[in-house]
């Protein structure tokens, strides 16, 4: 059996900027509540190593305790809610992480010079309602060519930024399309590396295996894109822990990739390597 595990697979930068500084807090706060706006990361199994230390994980603004301790994630979050956190006197530990930061300034200066802002991405993930907030709520957001068809032959000056965690293939295609529809475009390619590394290295595996095995959350968007590269090229499973995969699945196949998305903690990389080298023996 040859195990191949991506080098590139789990915590990305800013997710485990975001995580050191939840474990920090969380070992500093005396009797100051710890909270996050919004799972801090998505992945349930490291949230909840949080949870168990302190971390109160919240969704609504009008649920943090006033003088709270507020983690933003690293998605980001919109401008007004910062506003909202200071008049309830909460200390604000900004863990956005800076690739997303300056999109959100690239939307929001742009915005102000009266350019339309198209966003790339998923308009329900938590970085791109962040993204819009900043550039006004007003950005035309989707996901494939077919969404920005409407705007063939406008004379208005547009800007474009992507979800950090995009396929880059598929950012190709619309880039292609919006450059054949719309004159008066600019893109500012923001892509993080981490993924278009994570990614490249996954594919580049995928070729060389039998089997993939894809590590993340079941909300982590990175985690699905990873899945998607890596079955258009080979068999592949996709998996929140070991727990999720048995010795009848892998048995069957000689050599084995394995790869996670930005949020998936090492140890459960590492309890999902040692099973397969285990069941291989
Ligand atoms: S994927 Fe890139 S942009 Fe997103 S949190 Fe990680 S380092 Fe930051």
């Amino acid at each position: 059996m040859k195990l191949i595990v991506s080098k590139k697979a789990g915590y990305c930068f800013g997710v485990k900027r975001a995580m050191d500084r939840a474990e920090k807090l969380l070992e500093e706060k005396q009797n100051v509540k710890v909270v996050s706006f919004g799972a801090l990361i998505h992945n349930k199994q490291a949230t909840e190593k949080l949870e168990e230390k302190g971390l109160l994980e919240l969704n609504r603004i009008e649920d943090i305790p006033n003088g709270s301790i507020v983690i933003i994630r690293s998605h980001g979050l919109g401008k007004h809610y910062y506003e909202e956190l200071q008049d309830k006197n909460c200390i604000i530990e900004d863990a956005t992480c800076p690739f997303v930061k300056k999109i959100q300034n690239i939307a929001g200066e742009n915005k102000k010079k009266g350019k339309k802002i198209i966003i790339i991405g998923d308009k329900y993930h938590p970085e791109i309602e962040g993204i819009n907030l900043w550039a006004g709520g007003d950005c035309i957001i989707g996901k494939d060519c077919s969404d920005f068809l409407f705007l063939k032959g406008s004379k208005e000056s547009f800007i474009v930024v992507t979800q950090t965690t995009f396929s880059v293939e598929k950012y190709q295609e619309i880039k292609k399309c919006l450059k054949d529809n719309l004159k008066d475009i600019v893109f500012y390619d923001t892509i993080c590396d981490a993924t278009k590394v994570r990614q490249e290295d996954a594919m580049k595996i995928s070729q060389e295996v039998d089997v993939m095995v894809v590590i993340g959350g079941k909300h982590s968007s990175n985690t699905k894109k990873l899945y998607n590269l890596c079955e258009n090229i080979c068999k592949t499973f996709l998996i929140e822990t070991v727990n999720d995969i048995d010795e009848d699945t892998i048995k069957p196949y000689d050599i084995i990739g394995v790869t996670a998305g930005a949020s998936t903690p090492d140890f459960i990389i590492n309890e999902v390597v040692d099973f397969i080298v285990h069941i291989k023996k």
